[in-house]
């Protein structure tokens, strides 16, 4: 059995999602009784990265390094990818469910007839049909178990920070050039011509040790701003649910959960949070949660340790008055 990891690149970096991926693979390898990591890795200038993967067990990595690949193309990077997947046959598959992996997973799933489970909050191993992938279904009531059990590669994307990256150093290492087809970016039909980034404001949720996220609740936009000045008081960063986006509160690069951001801060303080499994598989790793909500049966409430039953248009206020602009760290 063998089970591909593909790098998620970054300004010529692999990012650590790969690494959390692979680290997920060693124990799905464990749960097979055994079988070999490896990684695909595509970019310019980025062999010398190739080495990081072993520390994460990978013991082969497929490898194309070219100029024409510094930027992500379905063009270039699919069929890359697909001709891998044809010559060496890996039984699973997996992939960030980053800007680039939800693109490119999908796409090389789709030409290889095989499927693929998108933005799923675990994988594990079905005794008899191999990787399953969860993922929450029908507004998160439930968390479906999606299988592929008769097509290979069985292909999962995961976003960053769902699993945890456990440095283990394969004991022995290759890697293997892809052959890049001299076609590799079609020029006549597609050219990147580079990256422009957001400066998204405030705090990146990432490394705040507190956030303070607000949900539908919330109810205004004005409540909302209350929510991110309390956030800048506390030296901590703003996060909201996916409504809260939909409402034109906050912006989407605030969002927690299975499509936004997975966060693990010391302290997650909720408002108006009803506590579906889209948002709470994003931040049910934070250390202490206390949440606000006036409905006692909030499912919330279950991953809070501390649970206060009111109105936070009554809260809000006070916390204001409590946490003064001075007290900013
Ligand atoms: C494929 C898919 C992916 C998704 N991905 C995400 C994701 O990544 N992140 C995400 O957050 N959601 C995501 N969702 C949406 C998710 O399923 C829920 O709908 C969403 O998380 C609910 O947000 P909420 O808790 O803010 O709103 P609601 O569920 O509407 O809850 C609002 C809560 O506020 C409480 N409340 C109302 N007024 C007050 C008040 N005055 N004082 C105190 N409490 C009050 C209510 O009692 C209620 O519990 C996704 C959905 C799908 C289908």
């Amino acid at each position: 059995m063998k089970i591909w990891v593909h790098s998620d690149v970054s300004d010529g970096r692999i990012t650590d999602v790969t690494f959390e991926l692979l680290s997920k693979a060693r124990d799905l390898a464990d749960d097979l009784g055994g079988a070999d990591m490896e990684a695909t890795l595509i970019g310019s200038g980025v062999a010398s990265e190739a080495g990081r993967l072993a520390e994460y067990g990978a013991g082969t990595v497929y490898l194309a390094d070219a100029p024409s690949l510094a930027l992500y193309s379905p063009l270039s990077h699919v069929p890359l990818l697909v001709g891998a997947v044809e010559l060496w046959r890996p039984d699973i598959y997996l992939f960030a469910a980053t800007s680039i992996g939800s693109a490119l997973g999908p796409a090389v799933a789709a030409r290889l007839r095989t499927g693929m489970a998108a933005h799923c909050v675990d994988l594990r191993i079905n005794d008899r049909k191999g990787l399953s992938a969860l993922v929450p279904s029908f507004g998160g009531r439930v968390i479906g178990e999606i299988l592929c059990p008769n097509s290979t590669p069985q292909m999962a994307s995961v976003k960053p920070g769902i699993f945890v990256k456990k440095p283990q150093a394969s004991s022995e290492f290759r890697i293997v050039k892809l052959d890049i087809p001299e076609d590799a970016s079609d020029e006549r039909r597609l050219v990147p011509i580079g990256i422009e980034r957001r400066h998204p404001k405030g705090r990146p949720l990432s490394e705040a040790d507190v956030v303070i996220c607000g949900g539908f609740g919330v109810g205004n936009k004005e409540n909302w701003l209350l929510l991110e000045e309390l956030a800048e008081r506390l030296g901590g960063a703003a996060a909201c649910t996916r409504p809260a986006v939909d409402e034109g509160w906050c912006e989407e690069n605030r969002m927690v959960g299975t499509s936004g951001q997975s966060i693990r801060p010391k302290v997650y303080l909720g408002f108006g949070v009803s506590g579906a499994t889209h948002h709470v598989c994003g931040m049910n790793e934070a250390c202490v949660v206390i949440s606000i909500n006036r409905d006692e049966g909030a499912p919330i409430f279950e991953v809070s340790d501390f649970r206060v039953v009111a109105d936070l248009n009554r809260i809000l206020p006070l916390l204001m008055d409590a946490v003064r602009p001075s007290v900013r760290r």
